[in-house]
């Protein structure tokens, strides 16, 4: 194998091989624009060192060989007395993390290189102002030195000389300043800084190895979820110097603003400067702009490299760039982290230039990045009181009032109060807790922490990890910086986008991109929002190029007309047990005490009218669009009041001597109906075959609701839903008796309705028997909550709170089954379901009903296995629409 690339050899596609870095220093190089010649060493290198402990055989060759070339190319060798070549050695992984070993600059200086240096370049203050910067570098980042120690130096040198920035610091100065350098090396590492200059490139490039297991970089890299093992590329660069006078300098830029796509000028840009300083800060930049002024000769090249860059990469870049001595060189450049808005801004406009098609939009954006631009946000134009930051954990802006229990978390919500639970970090105890408050903010753990994990998984605002906070539970009241001391009940507000935790309560607008949705802001209009614009045409791209249909999640006709604005195709998943609760709950009640048939059909009876009301407004809704129906899922002791709260009432009753017959009736119903697992136990379809009469009125209400809607010359698409199903025969069973109900309305109305028959697959054997169910079922809809909680044999409603935290840590998924599919068990599962039920059943159709409905990574798995449609909550239906689009393209 080979491990080094020289930069003429590799290019943009490489970025396993050569880090992002490397891959683009080559595409530059081959695009023929300025790049200081050099090479990279391969992320395979870096894996050999890190699983052996040893560096390849071949590589200290190979990198003497690279060496050898590029000092013939430059006419003058690493570290050369007389007149040195200096490299930078940098680190370069595929993706860009903090974390990672600095560069250093300036490799190849000495005590006596230093000194050609000042001769070649007629510059004895550069010299050893690049010669203090390569100790103060390497010693840090190498040697391992506390880097405070050197800029401690530095301050007392500017005091001495009474100078405020260090360009004023002349070569007499420089000088002593690089003795004191060395003392601090010699000291502090124990050992002399290496004037051999090759071994000071080789201990480069080890500490950039090094760092990729460095404890930054661990933890970064298990909160991006980036792998372990891909490991860094080494680019080694021939030095060019932005601190040769005036007529020097370093920058960045941007190809257009990251923040809102526009194109331009934007960048920074400090005179005689060399690297880091831009960023850094130390002394005042210019904005880019100002280089025309400047050095026009460059500006315009660099304009120029702009254009070019973006032509060939289609994208925003960033860039980094020198200017020696008014000869411009590029550094760096990749494409560029934008914000979620400017990414739809961006991916339209390159349409408009013609540098992308459509498809090629639709791949610029994600749903995640349109989730984000949904929620509401903080007022920009709000004054506000930032008082600290964490990790962003589940977007949202939250405001409420600080309490630090979840006891006080839940009182005080009940009682119509807002606020926000403050931990030092939550464990399952809290989760009342977290449930009740509008925010949760924590001072310790990262994005796999408990509430971080809980919070994405109830879509509740979360900002984690806020360590400059100190939260003191025992005494209800959180420290700030500065000392400001937040008390229980005191108003604060917290962003889930940004981490950004602030005093008081910060006003809250409605996303611009939700008020398109919900048809309050158009498209199209003069003074239209430019992000409404984008979001509109990237939706409808996304609209022609899906095949998947999407649907909703919707119980009652409100969320029907809400999921119909946001673009929803029908309703895949109507649950029917909201329709038996509030004031309907005494009917319930009634039907499950019920002794007789008589009795039992007498609260049936009741209900049906009520039922059938919710269905003819549901289809009025959905009018012309399918609707599907479940028929009643939960194990029916979720009807009956809590068995504490009953025994408590009977106990009292008793002790007063008050009548309590009917509380006794109930509890002894209660004691029955009690089961150790409800979730495995009495429901779903099973409810319908132990209690005589339930789905008979289900299917009656559906049928006659239809029938209504008829005869007011709508157009009701039912489809009836049988729930739990594990075998052909309960469907069968159930669904003969539903026919029988069916053309009995159809007979009375003297109408045909059409009733579309299917089932739920959720239960390993449903899936497994998929082909003989096919022939009871006109339709499968997933439902891939129950497929993954019986798959796995994880319950769904503990483990998120429990021990998902540490699987999550340990890797042993990388995110929730129940957040997105399962691929590999689930995933197969539905695939091959899938396919054995088309067998039976060409024409069967095929959905999903889950939680994953509206998962971007989900959707994009239920596209390839040719499922016919998604259905997922309203307020997802535009990310399902968007990654349906992407799938396709
Ligand atoms: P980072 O990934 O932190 O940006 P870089 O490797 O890009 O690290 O380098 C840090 C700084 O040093 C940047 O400003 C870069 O432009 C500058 N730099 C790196 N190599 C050279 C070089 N060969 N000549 C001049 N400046 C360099
Ligand atoms: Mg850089
Ligand atoms: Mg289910």
């Amino acid at each position: 194998v080979k491990f080094v690339y020289d930069f003429t050899e590799g290019n943009k596609d490489l970025k396993d091989l050569l880090g992002g870095k490397g891959a683009n220093l080559a595409e530059m190089t081959n695009l023929g624009l300025p790049v200081p010649p050099g090479f990279t060493i391969t992320t395979e290198a870096c894996k050999v060192y890190l699983d052996s402990g040893e560096e390849p055989a071949a590589l200290r060759d190979e990198v003497s060989a690279h060496l050898d070339a590029l000092e013939r190319r430059m006419g003058k060798k690493l570290g050369q007395a007389d007149d040195p070549l200096l490299v930078s050695v940098r680190s370069g992984a595929k993706f860009s993390m903090p974390g990672m070993m600095d560069t250093v600059l300036n490799i190849g200086l000495s005590d006596r290189s230093v000194q050609g240096l000042a001769k070649q370049a007629g510059d004895e203050r550069f010299a050893w102002d690049s010669y203090r910067r390569l100790i103060q570098m390497f010693g840090k980042t190498v040697l391992g030195v506390d880097g405070d120690l050197f800029e401690e130096a530095l301050e007392k040198a500017k005091e001495a000389k009474k100078v405020a920035v260090d360009t004023e610091l002349e070569a007499a100065d420089l000088k002593k300043l690089v003795t004191r350098f060395k003392k601090i090396v010699k000291t502090e590492a124990g050992r002399d800084f290496p004037q051999d200059p090759r071994e000071q490139m080789d201990l480069a490039i080890k500490a950039v190895f090094d760092s990729w297991n460095g404890d930054r970089a661990k933890l970064y890299r298990r909160q991006e979820r980036i792998p372990h093992d891909l490991g860094t590329a080494v680019n080694v660069c021939s030095m060019v110097f932005g601190n040769l006078g005036p007529d020097s300098g370093t920058g960045v830029a941007f190809t257009r603003d990251p923040a809102s796509g526009h194109q331009g000028v934007y960048g920074d840009y400090l005179q005689n400067a060399q690297g880091e300083d831009v960023v850094a800060g130390i002394r005042n930049t210019v904005p880019l702009a100002e280089l025309e002024r400047i050095d026009k000769k460059s500006y315009d090249q660099l304009m120029q490299i702009m254009e070019t860059l973006e032509n060939h990469y289609k994208d925003l870049c960033d860039i980094e760039f020198t200017i020696e001595r008014g000869q411009l060189w590029m550094l760096q450049t990749r494409v560029g982290k934008r914000t979620a808005g400017a990414a739809f801004r961006i991916a339209t406009q390159l349409v408009d230039q013609g540098l992308i098609d459509e498809a090629e939009a639709l791949q610029r954006v994600n749903g995640a990045q349109l989730a984000q631009l949904m929620f509401p946000r903080f007022d920009d134009s709000a004054k506000v009181e930032q008082v600290g930051r964490g990790i962003a954990a589940s977007p949202g802006a939250a405001v409420g009032k600080a309490v630090f229990d979840s006891y006080t978390a839940v009182k005080w919500s009940r009682s119509g109060e807002k606020v926000i639970l403050i931990r030092r970090e939550t464990n399952p105890d809290d989760l009342d807790g977290m449930i009740a408050a509008e925010g949760i903010l924590t001072s310790r753990g990262g994005k796999t922490s408990h509430a971080a994990v809980v919070a994405r998984g109830m879509g509740k605002t979360c900002v984690c990890g806020a360590e400059e906070l100190e939260v003191d539970t025992k005494r209800r009241r959180m420290t700030v910086p500065g000392g400001h001391v937040v008390e229980e009940g005191d108003l604060i507000s917290i962003d889930g986008s940004s981490g950004k935790v602030y005093l008081g309560e910060v006003p809250v607008v409605p996303s611009p991109v939700v008020e398109y949705f919900e048809g309050r802001m158009h498209a199209g209009a003069d003074d239209a929002d430019e992000l409404v614009e984008a979001v509109h045409r990237i939706m409808a791209f996304a609209d022609r190029k899906r095949r998947l249909r999407v649907r909703a999640n919707a119980d009652n006709a409100e969320d029907a007309l809400r999921a119909r604005r946001f673009g929803a195709q029908g309703i895949g998943l109507c649950r029917t047990e909201h329709m038996f609760l509030g004031d309907r709950r005494e009917l319930v009640e009634r039907l499950i005490l019920a002794d007789t048939q008589a009795e039992r059909e007498e609260s049936l009876k009741e209900l049906l009218p009520l039922q059938k009301q919710d269905f003819v407004e549901l289809f009025e809704a959905m009018d012309g669009l399918p609707v599907t129906v479940r028929l009643l899922d939960p194990p029916l002791h979720e009807f009956l009041p809590d068995i504490t709260e009953l025994s408590v009432r009977v106990a009292l009753a008793e002790s007063r001597q008050e009548p309590h017959e009917n509380e006794l009736r109930l509890l002894q119903a209660v004691h029955r109906l009690h089961e150790q697992n409800p979730m495995l136990g009495l429901r779903g379809v099973r409810l319908g075959l132990v209690i005589p009469g339930l789905f008979t009125m289900q299917v009656r209400a559906i049928a006659e609701a239809a029938a209504d809607r008829k005869a007011a010359k709508g157009d009701p698409r039912a489809e009836i839903m049988i729930p739990l199903v594990g075998t052909v025969q309960e469907l069968e069973i159930v669904r003969e008796e539903a026919d029988r109900v069916i053309a009995e309305v159809e007979a009375a109305r003297g109408t045909e309705l059409k009733l579309a028959i299917g089932t739920m697959i959720e239960l390993p054997r449903a899936a497994l028997t998929a082909g003989q169910i096919a022939e009871a079922a006109e339709f499968f809809s997933f439902g891939t909550n129950d497929l993954t909680q019986t798959v796995w044999g994880f319950s769904r409603d503990d483990v998120e709170a429990s021990f998902f935290t540490a699987y999550l840590e340990k890797g042993i998924f990388g995110v929730s089954p129940f957040e997105t599919i399962d691929r590999d068990g689930v995933g197969s599962l539905v695939q091959a379901a899938a396919k054995a039920g088309r067998a039976t059943r060409p024409d069967l159709k095929l959905g999903v009903c889950g939680e994953h409905g509206g998962d971007p990574e989900s959707v994009h798995f239920f596209h390839e296995v040719g499922l016919d449609y998604v259905s997922c909550s309203p307020f997802r239906i535009p990310v399902a629409r968007l990654e349906a689009g992407r799938a396709a393209s």
